[in-house]
């Protein structure tokens, strides 16, 4: 069907493409059932893209990716490139793709199915109707600050030296995004950092209040300390409706907050970059897990994160929220049926529970589709 809506789909390595094919079912029915049609493109990435170009990103896929509206992506990665040189590796595509879109702002989700409240290792009572979003700032700060490097010193010691470095104008970006994000859920936004030691931190509470004020005043802002927010994420995270902060306490703050909701099998994410004149970000979405070489091939893996990767496309990219909406109830309700893919079989009770693999978890997907249309 021709759209307007330009998709860019990169499987990838390993499980990237079985749970993909998962995503393809639920496209199709979008198309045929709600008349939601992508013009889509696929192209290989990571060691497929090694395999047939010889590098893990070709020129003419990134071209592809920074003229699509919205990038799908699966994993990279695997044994079989484990040996190649620094620059081809697999996982430098995906670096490619992050760096030369821009995407600045990565959104990660965490968020706990009533159904699958035994797999976090909260207390029930403690991450029941759990729903954070942290929102990590991904291409400045002390993983990019220069300068860096390894010296020996004045006293013949060797010392290595890493910059954490923010303009006020990456700070600025974060927050906004984290603030019209806010606006769209319960309108709260916590601001984090260690204004109480660091520099960094100092402007970044300066910035984020400043941009609260002159634009955003409707929001409720607050700030806690990166240290605090870690604890705080374990004794009462459903005090947090949106989280911002930067690269480092992000990358941290973020993996924390992942595990409370159980399996990485579940996590989707998403990463913006600045909106163009028309108001449209550059975005790709991906699960959070990699190429799971364990399980690759062996029909085990577990589709939904890349089907939640797939429903934030379609809210953050497509304003289709309804539709968003749809897919999100659909993996909730076959998860409370008691669908269940190997890796959501660990600890808990199995009274009611169907084993299931990548393709029943698919199509028992578009199946409550059609039920709930
Ligand atoms: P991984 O996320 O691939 O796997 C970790 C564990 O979780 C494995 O036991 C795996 O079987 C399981 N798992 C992951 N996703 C699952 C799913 N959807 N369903 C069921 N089980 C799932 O991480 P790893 O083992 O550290 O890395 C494997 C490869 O993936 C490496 O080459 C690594 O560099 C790459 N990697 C890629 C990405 C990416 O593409 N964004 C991210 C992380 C790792």
């Amino acid at each position: 069907m021709a759209s307007n809506r330009n998709l860019l789909v990169l499987p990838g390595d390993g499980i990237g493409p079985e749970v993909m094919n998962e995503v393809r079912k639920i496209i199709a029915w979008m198309g045929s059932k709600r008349a939601v049609g992508f013009d889509i493109q696929e192209d290989v990435v990571g060691g497929a893209a090694l395999d047939r170009h010889g590098v893990p990103l070709a020129d003419a896929t990134m071209k592809t990716a920074l003229e699509a509206d919205a990038v799908l992506f699966g994993s990279v990665g695997g044994p079989k490139w484990d040996n190649v040189e620094f620059d081809k590796k697999p996982e430098r595509g995906l670096l490619r793709l992050r760096k030369e879109m821009d995407l600045f702002a990565n959104l990660r989700p965490a968020k706990v199915f009533d159904a699958l409240i035994d797999a976090s290792s909260l207390k029930p009572e403690i991450v029941k109707g759990l729903d954070i979003m942290i929102i990590r700032e991904l291409t400045s700060g002390v993983y990019f600050g220069e300068p860096r490097g390894r010296h020996t010193n004045a006293r013949g010691e060797v010392e290595a030296f890493d910059t954490q470095r923010y303009t006020a104008s990456e700070i600025r970006r974060v927050c906004a995004v984290a603030f019209e994000l806010a606006r769209k859920r319960k309108n709260k936004v916590m601001s984090s950092e260690k204004a109480n030691v660091m520099h960094t931190g100092v402007l970044w509470r300066e910035e984020a209040t400043r941009l609260h004020k002159e634009k955003y005043s409707d929001v409720k802002l607050e700030h806690m300390y990166a240290d605090a927010l870690a604890m705080q994420l374990l004794r009462s995270p459903g005090q947090f409706d949106v989280i911002v902060t930067d690269n480092l306490f992000g990358d941290i703050l973020s993996d924390e907050a992942s595990m409370l909701t159980g399996s990485l099998g579940m996590l989707p994410s998403a990463s913006l970059g600045a909106p163009d004149a028309t108001g449209r970000r550059k975005a790709l979405y991906e699960p959070i897990h990699g190429s799971a070489p364990d399980i690759a091939g062996k029909g085990l893996a577990n589709p939904l994160a890349e089907t939640l990767s797939y429903a934030m496309m379609l809210r953050y990219s497509f304003d289709l929220g309804n539709e968003a909406d749809l897919v999100e109830k659909a993996v909730e309700n076959v998860l409370a049926a008691g669908y269940r893919t190997a890796d959501l079989l660990g600890g808990g009770k199995h009274d009611g529970v169907k084993k299931v693999g990548t393709q029943e978890m698919g199509d028992a997907i578009v199946k409550e589709l059609d039920r709930l249309a």
